[in-house]
């Protein structure tokens, strides 16, 4: 198995989506993750190392599969999209926990208290979290402040990979109309493989390996000084906050035939 930089580009070392199919990319991604959590076990910046790759590896691939479509609707100021239902990974919670605790002061001296808003934001209720509407509104990101994402550094894979062609259908479909909104396929696929083949490489090295609501899991998160030493020990503490779109059992039977 190759050593793989963490944030080794992985067009270079694992193969994009386009190049070698779906399953071949999500393989690569699992092994290279595999090979960083093994590399990085009980070092200071594992997690730093972990998310760099995750989020590396996302970003670059998005920017390969895009170059030739439209111009997204996206833009600064809609946050149309952030009264979905975030979920993230433990280390995408974990990175927002830390962005939270060192920026916390800063917003507060610029009026915006992060810790009242996210105590006020209620968590997703069973109906979001059984995943029946996706485009459901659910209730606005705490994070979301006059239609600008204050975490947009550290925001989960979710966010990123949602990315819409057309402004109008997302506000009718946030409204109770049709949930047929032209999304961005690449940006959802690779979201998609980026996020499991982590989840898979996690299960597989004893680490949690769920997805949570992004809120709860936060609120749990922030309570924990101790939550990057309880995840590296394998400790699941953000178990209350799962999320359970497709069973565990499922997944992990999926993560099982696709590494096969
Ligand atoms: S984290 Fe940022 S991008 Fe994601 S839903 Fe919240 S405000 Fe929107």
């Amino acid at each position: 198995m190759p050593v793989v930089e963490d944030a080794a580009r992985p067009s270079e070392t694992t193969g994009q989506p386009d190049a070698d199919g779906p399953l071949a990319f999500f393989q690569a991604q699992h092994d290279a993750f595999v090979a960083t959590l093994r590399a990085a076990r009980g070092a200071p910046n594992f997690l730093d190392r972990l998310w760099m790759q995750a989020f590396s590896s996302f970003e670059h691939n998005v920017e390969e599969q895009t170059r030739t479509l439209p111009q997204l609707a996206c833009h600064k100021g809609c946050g149309t999209c952030c009264q979905l239902l975030v979920v993230a990974t433990a280390p995408e919670v974990l990175m927002v926990t830390r962005y939270l605790r060192a920026t916390g002061e800063g917003f507060r001296k610029m009026g915006i208290d992060l810790d009242a808003r996210l105590s006020e934001t209620a968590e997703a209720p069973e109906a979001a979290r059984s995943g029946s509407r996706p485009m459901a509104l659910i209730r606005s990101c705490p994070f979301l402040v006059e239609g600008i994402c204050v975490i947009y550094p550290v925001r989960p894979m979710a966010c990123r990979g949602h990315a819409s062609f057309n402004e109008e259908a997302c506000i009718s479909a946030l409204k109770g109309g049709s949930d047929n909104v032209p999304v961005s396929e690449p940006h959802r696929t690779v979201r998609a493989l980026v996020q499991n083949a982590l989840q898979s490489a996690l299960r597989d090295e004893g680490y949690p390996w769920d997805l949570y609501d992004l809120v709860a899991a936060l609120k749990i998160s922030l309570a924990r000084p101790d939550g990057e030493a309880a995840f590296a020990a394998g400790e699941d503490f953000l178990a209350p906050a799962l999320v359970r779109h497709v069973s565990r059992e499922e997944m992990a039977s999926t993560f099982d035939r696709l590494k096969a």
